[in-house]
């Protein structure tokens, strides 16, 4: 007899019903095509594979019985290289922070100093003195803490009076005084495209590589409709591949590096990887890359610029309704993401709550300037997945109607629901 798993089911069927009848606006997440979905429950899910494929000639796994594991992990490499126009690509990271984490093990030691974006001008947790990167390079007796004697070494992107964008002089002034071991480039508030040809032409000079956290637009950068930060100069991208990017939950690093920088700075990650960050990698999630891929490489480049149109037609119809949106003066976004300034609406979490009982999903955020972190005045609101379910411009502005109805204490759940029920055919596969 099975066990009884019908609670179980339940709560999946639950999910599902409730979270096709939402606006789902969380800029990290997606769904994921028909296909990426089926391919996943296969076999692979019960396997392991370490190391890398094997070839004809050489052994490089731990296990025997890797032969199919082998194709399509060898297939996922390959197809992400071309579609990223990238030399170097490693699939097998589980996730973004397991990406970064092996970037941190393979080049970082303690002691080692870098400089990153701050968490409240958006830089990702992996990147602060509490994630891998401080943890790295603190050594004994250090405090996970900057500034002070017994700081950890790490420093901090300056920025514009605006807030959302770095301070180039400034940087590259930080860049000459530090000499740091490596910088951090890529955040997860993520609205403007970061100066990396500026900052790698510095760091080029002193042999300090640069790390391009791409989690959040790695989809908006392989449609073409984002920054290019291996053509611009970073020495490493590492990205999820299921927020921008359609794809199961995973991670990369990817690289164009030649046969002598590849010794310098793809040896040491490699190892970072695997036995760094993972071992096994969740083999049944890689067939699902494989096939968010070439969906990118059909339709990326029409779904990366809808979704960046979107998002700035849905920061307009906002700040038209009365709800502030940062960064105006700049446009608002040139990526998949809007800030909004919600303090006037009882600060973010309470915002957030409101728009959750209203169907409308998202998370609170800090603002440049907040100095509480546990009152978050911002909303961060990604239109990504709403895109691929086939929402345009047009229905962006009745999107931020319902929003500002819903801050405002308005029960727009009816509506919310009734706008929902008319997209639920995902594009772009
Ligand atoms: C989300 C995010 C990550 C972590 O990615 P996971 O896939 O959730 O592990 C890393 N860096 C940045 C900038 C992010 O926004």
């Amino acid at each position: 007899m099975p066990v009884d798993i019908r609670d179980v089911e339940a709560i999946i069927a639950a999910q599902n019903e409730w979270r096709a009848q939402c606006l789902n606006l969380i800029a990290s997440e997606t769904t994921q095509s028909p296909a990426v979905r089926a391919v996943q429950n296969s076999d692979f899910m019960g396997r392991y594979a370490e190391g890398h494929p094997n070839t004809a000639t050489e052994t490089n796994r731990y296990y025997q019985g890797t032969r199919y594991i082998d194709e399509i992990e060898r297939m996922a490499q390959q197809e992400m290289s071309e579609l990223l126009g990238a030399r170097q690509v490693d699939v097998r990271p589980i996730s973004g922070n397991a990406a970064n984490t092996a970037v941190a093990l393979g080049m970082l030691r303690g002691g080692d100093s870098v400089i990153v974006n701050s968490t409240d001008a958006g830089g990702h947790i992996s990147h602060a003195a509490i994630g891998v990167f401080g943890r790295r390079i603190q050594s004994r007796g250090m405090l996970l803490k900057t500034g002070g004697d017994k700081a950890i070494p790490m420093h901090f992107w300056p920025l514009t009076a605006d807030h959302y964008h770095i301070d180039v002089p400034a940087a590259l002034a930080l860049i000459e005084q530090v000499k740091p071991r490596m910088v951090v480039l890529g955040k997860s508030l993520f609205l403007f495209p970061e100066p990396v040809n500026e900052i790698a032409a510095i760091c080029r000079q002193y042999e300090i590589p640069v790390l391009y956290d791409g989690a959040h637009v790695l989809g908006l950068i392989a449609g073409g409709a984002f920054q290019q930060p291996l053509r611009e100069g970073a020495t490493w991208l590492t990205a999820s591949v299921h927020k921008t990017f359609p794809g199961p939950q995973r991670g990369i690093v990817a690289a164009n590096l030649d046969p002598e920088q590849e010794k310098k700075y793809w040896q040491p990650v490699d190892r970072g990887v695997f036995p760094g960050s993972s071992s096994n990698h969740h083999l049944n999630t890689l067939p699902a890359l494989v096939v968010a891929t070439r969906e990118m490489r059909a339709h990326g480049a029409a779904y990366a610029h809808a979704t960046i149109a979107n998002a700035q037609a849905f920061a307009r119809a906002l700040d038209a309704a009365g709800v502030p949106v940062e960064a105006r003066d700049f446009g608002y976004t040139q990526s998949h993401q809007v800030a909004v300034n919600v303090a006037g609406f009882g600060g973010g979490v309470a915002a957030a709550q409101r728009l959750e009982a209203m169907n409308i999903i998202c998370n609170y955020n800090l603002l440049p300037g907040d100095a509480d972190p546990k009152a978050p005045s911002g909303l961060r609101l990604g239109v990504q997945e709403m895109t691929r379910f086939g929402m345009g411009p047009d229905t962006m502005g009745a999107l931020a109607e319902l929003m500002a109805d819903a801050l405002k204490g308005k029960d727009v759940r009816d509506a919310v629901v009734a706008l929902r029920a008319r997209y639920q055919e995902l594009g772009y596969q």
